[in-house]
């Protein structure tokens, strides 16, 4: 069956890599109810190779482990698989080779790692924000198969914020993160030192802040991305929260704009994913709140899917024009859910086969 094609009599196999961490579970859990695509293959590491998914995972999810995964044997990332679609949650210590490897081998992978995001043939995708440039990905020096990443989960919530607001002209942005504790992954940071606290440094998190919405942002040319000009300057800290980044930003416009009108932008936003109505689109990519005391990560990080941005607190900034706090769910939207939404935008362009 070719793709494009929604009447499907079967499923769409995919494999994830790196299924037993905190993202290939969140994988697992909304592959487990998902419409188009099942799971194939569980990977991971040596450690958890020959295990059944049961035994190798430590499951922090709150639902629990689907019973069609539980006996599934693991396997290394060595594997060769007969699937296309592959996700990776890897540890970025070794995605930057293992998913070479795939693509290489004729796989479609979309990744989460930092590894390949900066390639300058490599798609750094928002489903809302810029689906146009999964076209690099056709110079990509592979046979068949390709890379697709997923931007940083801060940068994909701050990003969505932004898109809305490029048509005013955005000349300068400072952000400062308070980024939750799935975030650094199992078993992540150590209780005694994030209780009661908060770290002000997460490693090699500001820089991905400060250079990949100019990526994502920014204008293809052909077959060449100009990066978006704008000043960006970003702090980030480790609070204690489960699950759910919250950012405060201040911008600064080429121009003015009213209050109104931002959040007018934001409430009218949507992209492909809704229009082509996929899967995983939520409704409302954002919402705005006018609620002073909104959004909260305990009351707002599951929104619509888990995939909307909720943001609130728009108001003036003495230093720059703007400052408003925004939310979204760092495992969802910024990982897994997003990584969804892209492949069913793959399936949505046609570039997915499968029998
Ligand atoms: P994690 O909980 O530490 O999981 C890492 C996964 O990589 C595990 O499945 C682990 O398998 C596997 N792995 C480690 N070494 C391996 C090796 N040598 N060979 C094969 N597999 C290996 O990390 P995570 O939080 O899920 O993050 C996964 C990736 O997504 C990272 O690159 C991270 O930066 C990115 N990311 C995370 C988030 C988030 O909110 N957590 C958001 C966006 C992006 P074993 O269990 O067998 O060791």
């Amino acid at each position: 069956m070719m793709s494009g094609d929604f009447f499907f009599r079967n499923k769409i196999p995919v494999a994830i890599l790196g299924a037993t961490g905190c993202v290939g579970q969140k994988f697992v859990q909304l592959l487990s109810k998902h419409p188009w695509f099942e799971i194939f293959a569980l990977c991971a590491s040596e450690k958890s190779a020959g295990k059944t998914y049961q035994e190798a995972v430590h499951w922090t999810l709150p639902t629990p482990i689907p019973d069609e995964v539980k006996q599934m044997q693991v396997l290394t990332c060595e594997t060769s698989l007969d699937c296309q679609l592959v996700f990776s949650a890897l540890d970025s210590s070794i995605a930057g080779f293992i998913e070479t490897r795939f693509a290489e081998a004729g796989h479609l992978v979309i990744s989460n790692s930092r590894n390949h995001r900066m390639e300058a043939n490599v798609p750094l995708v928002i489903g809302e924000v810029n689906p146009e440039h999964l076209e690099l990905a056709k110079s990509q020096p592979f046979q068949r198969g390709m890379i697709i990443t997923n931007p940083n989960c801060s940068v994909i919530g701050m990003v969505m914020a932004l898109k809305p607001l490029m048509p005013l002209g955005i000349d300068a942005v400072h952000v400062v993160t308070m980024q939750a504790i799935s975030g650094a992954g199992y078993p992540g940071v150590a209780s005694l030192d994030i209780n009661d606290n908060i770290i002000p440094f997460i490693k090699g998190e500001e820089g991905k802040l400060e250079s990949e919405p100019l990526k994502i942002l920014g204008d293809l040319q052909g077959t060449t991305l100009q990066p978006a000009s704008i000043k960006i300057s970003a702090q980030c800290n480790r609070v204690p929260i489960i699950d759910g980044h919250v950012a405060c930003l201040s911008i600064k416009l080429n121009g003015s704009a009213s209050p109104e009108t931002i959040i007018q932008a934001w409430r009218e936003f949507s992209g492909e994913p809704q229009k082509f109505q996929l899967p995983s689109a939520p409704l409302h990519p954002i919402y705005y709140f006018d609620d002073p005391f909104y959004p909260q990560p305990r009351f707002h990080r599951l929104l619509d899917k888990e995939m909307a941005v909720s943001i609130g607190r728009l108001r003036p900034c003495s230093l720059m024009d703007y400052k408003f706090t925004l939310l979204s769910h760092n495992m969802t939207r910024g990982a897994a859910g997003s990584a969804l939404l892209n492949a069913e935008l793959l399936v949505k362009k046609g570039w997915v086969y499968w029998s």
